[in-house]
């Protein structure tokens, strides 16, 4: 975990914000630094470009054919544009009924690998392999001692 003790001065804040903007921009899958192309750079495929309130940019996949329900996309990937044409991303927030949502490219991109779009779903199937294997270790040991 990081830091967790409280900013003093504005110095000591900016500095903590700007590590914050850093590890949600790298969780949203945005872009730092000058506004980049449309085009994605591995795919060639362009999206819509949008700010983020961080400072970062995220490339969005076009509205065609229709805008998304946000129920059917998983959390952390639901992105709204307000009508300045800032992006946000609305983490895990629940979607409000009748809302529509775009996603980042980057997360459907053909020439990239696939974040973990669902990282608690990969953590209970690592434990529940590690369950799996300790339940064939006492059923073998079982085995070789008779006891089964
Ligand atoms: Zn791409």
């Amino acid at each position: 975990m990081g830091d967790t003790k409280a900013p003093l001065t504005a110095t000591e804040w900016a500095a903590r914000q700007q590590t914050e903007d850093h590890a949600q921009g790298v969780r949203d899958g945005a872009i730092p630094g000058p506004r980049p192309a449309p085009e994605c750079p591995d795919c060639g495929l362009a999206g819509d470009i949008h700010p983020t309130y961080y400072g970062w940019w995220t490339r969005l996949e076009p509205e065609d054919p229709e805008p998304l329900l946000p129920h059917t996309v998983p959390p952390r990937q639901r992105w709204h544009v307000d009508t300045g044409g800032s992006a946000w991303n609305t983490q895990d927030d629940e979607p409000l009924p009748m809302a529509v949502c775009q996603i980042s490219h980057h997360i459907v991109c053909p020439r990239t690998e696939r974040p973990d779009l669902t990282p608690w779903l990969t953590a209970r199937t690592e434990a529940n392999r590690l369950r799996a294997e300790l339940l064939e270790g006492r059923q073998a040991q079982d085995d070789q001692d008779g006891t089964a």
